[in-house]
């Protein structure tokens, strides 16, 4: 499918020679350099590229011949990876590169296997000790018994869709002169580029060339990794014929811990005391994630507020490759009251003596002085209140204003 569109780019006629498309090329380049005409998008990329296939005897050849497209699929046997990753790489043709980001699929396509992606789910306690697990995965092999050819008899013929190439290709033009590229695996060879007759193929790998295998990996989950850490398994993904395979990646997913949260190295948690235990000092337990009972104690003496966070040193993750090295225990204390009328009036004047004293208020009094009762809050009701006045003042002025007034006067 031969196409013009190099040669409109650089504005020759299709017979030009050779001085002339030089020639054409440098009044152009100069016009167009973004240095001098920063506006003009990629058109001296186009420029440049249509100049390099043009004054290249050979690949101009192959353009003429095939066009932009042709030179596409007869890429593999035409010049190799750089001149293809040149043509086809990088959003050539403004934003919206004809061979743009589908050729790179299909150069991974040819030279490596899709990644073959896990997440393993790991407790924090894995995490912290380390561990050896044991993963089940099904992935593809070469069938051994056509050794990848997929017939039994070598008998293969090119796929007729994609014409060998594996790669299904739909053009749509989206402007003058341009047309958008859309590529996908060809549906019919699934990419091989190759087609068996059922009666040659093979009868183990049905002509597929590949069969299913399980494979068990041992996936070591080393001190100190964290959520979403990458472990590699290079080459053991799908193998393809003629294709180097990818690789396994197992990401790692942590359970949540229900006492520990993880912040980095560090670890937090949190407890809650009694009033007595935050006044009177306090020792508790803490089960640590390698089994070790830590006795943590708050000394007579100091006492704890609401909201403490207090810190256990070294007592934290490990770092990761340096598992000797730890990071902080952070633990954030909770302070439970006693219930009303815990003592009696004996027990409240025996506390009080020990207790800070209370602050000496002078009282007021006079007709000026209201006494009120305390009452526990009730956001609901509140808003409630609030409506009907809003709703009085709006309603009638005078009105609400009246018994305030009165009230206070009483
Ligand atoms: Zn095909
Ligand atoms: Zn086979």
């Amino acid at each position: 499918m031969a196409d013009n569109k190099l040669y409109d780019i650089l504005g020759v006629n299709r017979n030009a020679g050779e001085n002339e498309i030089k020639k054409q090329y440098r009044k152009l380049a100069k016009e167009f350099h973004p240095d001098k005409n920063p506006d003009a998008g990629d058109r001296f990329k186009e420029i440049s590229f249509a100049y390099e296939v043009l004054s290249d005897p050979k690949k101009r050849a192959t353009y003429d011949r095939y066009g932009l497209q042709g030179m596409q699929e007869g890429a593999q046997d035409f010049g190799g990876e750089d001149f293809l990753s040149h043509i086809f790489g990088g959003g050539l043709f403004g934003g919206f590169s004809p061979f743009g980001g589908p050729m790179g699929g299909m150069r991974q396509r040819r030279q490596r296997t899709e990644d073959t992606v896990h997440t393993l789910k790991v407790s924090l306690e894995d995490l912290y000790n380390g561990k050896t697990s044991k993963l089940q995965l099904s992935k593809n092999v070469i069938c051994k018994k056509c050794n990848g050819k997929g017939s039994k008899n070598g008998n293969v013929v090119k796929c007729n869709t994609c014409r060998g190439c594996g790669i299904k290709t739909t053009l749509r033009h989206i402007g003058p002169g341009f047309a958008q590229q859309s590529q996908s695996t060809c549906p019919d060879c699934h990419g091989s580029g190759e087609y068996i007759k059922d009666s040659d193929r093979c009868s183990s790998c049905k002509g597929k060339k590949v069969n299913s295998e399980t494979k068990i990996l041992e996936v070591h989950i080393d001190k100190g990794m964290k959520e979403n850490q990458k472990i590699f398994f290079r080459g053991e993904g799908d193998q393809m014929p003629d294709v180097e395979a990818g690789d396994v990646v197992i990401v790692l997913q942590q359970k949540p811990h229900e006492k520990f949260v993880r912040d980095g190295d560090n670890l937090r948690m949190e407890h809650t005391v009694t009033l007595t235990e935050a006044l009177c000092g306090f020792s508790f337990v803490v089960k640590h994630l390698d089994g070790r009972d830590l006795v943590v104690t708050h000394p007579v003496g100091s006492v704890l507020k609401p909201g403490d966070i207090k810190t256990v040193e070294n007592e934290g993750m490990p770092q990761y490759k340096n598992p000797f090295q730890k990071g902080n225990l952070n633990i954030m204390f909770k302070i439970t009251f006693p219930e009303n009328h815990f003592a009696d009036e004996q027990g409240y004047a025996l506390l009080e003596k020990y207790l800070p004293p209370r602050p000496a208020y002078n009282m007021p009094i006079g007709d000026n002085v209201e006494e009120v009762d305390l009452n526990d809050y009730d956001p609901n009701e509140r808003r409630n209140n609030s409506n009907h006045r809003g709703e009085s003042y709006a309603s009638d002025d005078e009105e609400a204003h009246g018994p305030g007034i009165q009230c206070a006067q009483q």
